[in-house]
């Protein structure tokens, strides 16, 4: 089977290495010349916009998907009349690209969130906050992305200043959650209906950027899972989707606030591809291609550290026992996600102390919280 895949980025080049050994052949289409997977598989550079390009790429596919989130929903569209099948849907990227889409959608299928509303005006933003009430964080609808395009506000007189911040852009105000922890799911479903879900993961951030996932997220009860599970399928059969959805929470109390949710391939679901028995990246292509779904029980504990504008040396990460190491071919540049680092190791402890000098070398700036075994608060 032949796939085309829109965006050329790290996400890609993992989804190609997890194509070979099914006997899938990926294409990529990317607006960069260096795109990362196209040193791994076949890549067109072309616009998204250039309908010409996306014929002959599209030329001999059976399927096409994306690994990008800003794919113009009018490319997914045009590609889907052009191709026998294209996933996850046009309507469920579009969605994805507007938080306040989203976060509708999330309501109507009743996937609890923190209170929203949206502004355009100034008169919306003033009623939007009495909805949310302060503090408040003031989201731009579209283009927003690791943090960028958001503010806190705590009082009303800080509001104006923070909407110019933002460019005066249509906004989706959402309630300040206090929250403890931030967890990801990773779900899939195949064109078949079959539907799989990981282990809920850990996310710890540095400004705004991913930095370290754990996983499985330590003592999450099984009745938090499940939750978290029908939240997700919720919103996998409304979609009538096919591929990996992955929906981040704001965790607090055994109750879980879905924050946002991506209609790809995840950055919190890098640990996967040695942790868990089947990859995200091979069930996504598993997904889209209707076959059956892999596995997702986990192999043990893992935790996983992204490497941001610089790569630690080589040699000192080999060193780490467990360590599995990943490098995405991409020039140095600040805030750029260069690589990741997977350990998996078969009991927390031995997974906090192997993750300690990963932290140090990757410059890291948290200590790995020792995890608890699953399954209690
Ligand atoms: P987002 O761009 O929506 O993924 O938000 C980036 C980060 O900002 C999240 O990972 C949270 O740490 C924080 N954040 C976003 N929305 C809220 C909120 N409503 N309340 C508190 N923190 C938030």
């Amino acid at each position: 089977m032949k796939i085309g895949v829109l965006g050329g980025g790290q996400l890609g080049r993992m989804m190609a290495l997890a194509a070979y050994p099914l006997g899938l052949r990926l294409r990529f289409l990317d607006r960069a010349e260096d795109a990362s997977a196209g040193q791994v598989a076949e890549c067109v550079t072309a616009s998204f916009e250039d309908q010409e390009a996306l014929r002959s790429f599209a030329a001999t596919l059976d399927v096409v998907t994306y690994e990008f989130e800003n794919v113009p929903a009018s490319t997914a569209h045009f590609l889907s009349g052009l191709v026998k099948r294209f996933m996850p849907p046009p309507r469920a990227l579009e969605i994805a690209q507007d938080r306040l889409t989203q976060k509708t959608l999330f309501g109507k299928v009743g996937v609890p969130t923190a209170q929203f509303a949206s502004a355009s005006t100034a008169a919306e933003l003033e009623a939007a906050i009495e909805t949310t009430g302060l503090p408040a964080v003031l989201k731009t609808r579209r283009w927003g992305y690791d943090g960028k395009g958001q503010a806190a506000v705590s009082h009303a007189r800080q509001t104006a200043q923070a909407w110019v911040s933002l460019g005066n852009s249509p906004l989706i105000v959402e309630s300040f959650v206090r929250f403890d922890r931030e967890l990801s799911l990773i779900s899939v479903r195949s064109t078949t209906g079959d539907t799989a879900f990981y282990p809920l993961t850990e996310n710890h951030h540095q400004d705004g950027i991913l930095r370290l996932s754990l996983a499985p997220a330590a003592g999450i009860p099984t009745q938090v899972q499940a939750t978290a599970e029908l939240y997700a399928q919720k919103l996998l059969q409304e979609l009538d989707y096919a591929g990996i959805l992955t929906i981040e929470f704001f965790y607090r109390d055994g109750v879980l606030l879905a924050n946002e949710m991506a209609t790809r391939v995840h950055n919190s679901g890098h640990w996967t591809i040695e942790g868990a028995e089947t990859s995200q990246f091979e069930n996504h292509l598993r997904a889209v291609c209707g076959f059956p779904l892999g596995a997702t029980s986990p192999r043990g504990y893992s935790g996983m550290v992204n490497f941001i504008g610089t790569t630690p040396g080589v040699t000192s990460l080999l060193a780490i026992p467990g360590l599995h190491l990943h490098l995405y071919g991409k020039s140095p540049r600040l805030g750029r996600k260069l690589g990741h680092a997977t350990i998996s190791a078969a009991s927390p402890e031995l997974l906090a102390a192997r993750l300690n000098p990963l932290c140090s070398l990757a410059d890291c700036d948290m200590r790995a919280p020792v995890p608890a075994s699953r399954g209690g608060p």
